[in-house]
């Protein structure tokens, strides 16, 4: 059994808490409902204020929305928000429309996080060799450029959906230990499957970067699911996209592999909003668990 599987910890997520606050000149709104801010400038409302966590908001029309002080971009009345792995827990969202404004002051969920050990590893995926840096760098370019664009889409409002079916054999947010050694904490959630298992998109959007040999992901893509929430798929197999391809929710973009830094087949999902990393174990609806078996029926008694 490969060695980059460990058990799966779910941390209980608990409810959120939203407080409203009253300021002069600003409409009092109170909410009876935590992790609700229907109001009048939202319409609807999916997703979780945590840290890991993405929230879609529909807005009425001709809402403006700012997240801390700065304006969040608005397409087809959708806007997106995101918290990294460490955000802060208190966040002030901030609506307009006209003459009427409200101000609500969250408290994200605060999560807390394992830690991960994975040997095994061939030693130059711990510490890569001086001659492997110069490509690691363009790499690094090639995943942010690729990340960098605003693609006015509200893909992201669409329901997201496991990848893949499978065991979750990593989580989001493990603080990490290569051979013993400490690295990055784990941004993404891995899903054991086997190799050549089919990727699908798990929601619609744009293919931004489609390569089959980086040095720790091996085979990488992503898909921009518009305002800046990107999807990313690592150790892939083989690719059936390019860069480009404008993809549907349940389309086949890969297979699962073990390419890159990587000790047995398993998809590494990872999210982004911008900069931060997001979990998607809290942006995709209910468990990538293969339905288990059915058990056998009774034996016939003699
Ligand atoms: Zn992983």
């Amino acid at each position: 059994m490969p060695k980059y599987r460990c058990k799966p910890s779910w941390r209980k997520i608990k409810m959120l808490k939203v407080v409203s606050l009253a300021a002069f000149g600003i409409a009092m709104f109170s909410y009876a409902q935590a992790a609700d801010i229907s109001s009048d400038f939202v319409k609807s409302q999916s997703g979780k204020f945590s840290q890991g966590g993405m929230v879609v908001l529909q807005l009425t029309k001709g809402t403006k929305v700012s997240l801390n002080g700065e304006a969040l971009p608005v397409v087809d009345n959708y806007t997106v928000l995101g918290f990294g792995r460490d955000a802060k827990l208190a966040q002030n969202i901030r609506f307009t429309r006209g003459q009427k404004s409200a101000q609500v002051p969250i408290t994200l969920t605060k999560r807390s996080y394992n830690i991960q050990r994975i040997d095994g590893l061939p030693p130059t995926m711990v510490t890569p060799p001086e001659a492997a840096l110069a490509r690691i760098l363009a790499q690094g370019k090639l995943k942010r450029a690729a990340r960098a664009g605003l693609r006015r889409e509200a893909d992201f409002s669409h329901p997201f959906s496991w990848p893949v079916k499978g065991r979750i054999s990593g989580v989001y947010g493990s603080q990490r230990f290569y051979n013993g050694e400490a690295r990055r904490p784990h941004f993404g959630i891995d899903i054991a499957a086997p190799r050549g298992t089919k990727v699908v998109a798990p929601a619609p959007g744009q293919v931004t970067l489609a390569e089959p040999d980086m040095y720790f992901e091996g085979g990488l893509v992503f898909i921009d699911h518009g305002l800046k929430v990107t999807s990313a798929f690592m150790h892939l197999d083989s690719l059936n996209v390019e860069v480009g391809d404008v993809v549907a929710a349940g389309d086949v973009i890969a297979t699962v592999g073990s390419t890159g830094r990587s000790t047995g087949p398993h998809l590494d999902w990872r999210m982004f909003w911008g900069g931060a990393r997001l979990d998607p174990a809290l942006v995709a609806a209910g468990s990538p668990s293969p339905p288990s078996p059915p058990s056998p029926p009774n034996p016939p008694r003699p």
